[in-house]
């Protein structure tokens, strides 16, 4: 299943979006945007709550 996430749904004005296989793997290129870009480091379980609370099940990520 694939998932597609965009940065603006997070809070921010960018038009980064990312899609893909629903990972670990994608949501951890989410949060290395987030540092990178916006200066703000997530811890990677923050991410997956993020994911989590818009409805999304995760599943199928191993953690
Ligand atoms: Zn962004």
């Amino acid at each position: 299943m694939t998932l597609k996430l965009r940065c603006d749904e997070y809070g921010f004005e960018c038009d980064f979006s990312l899609e893909g296989e629903k990972s670990l793997e994608l949501l951890e290129k989410l949060r290395i945007h987030f540092e990178e870009e916006h200066g703000i480091e997530y811890p990677i379980d923050a991410i997956i709550q993020m994911i989590v609370n818009r409805g999304h099940s995760l599943d199928s990520i191993k953690k």
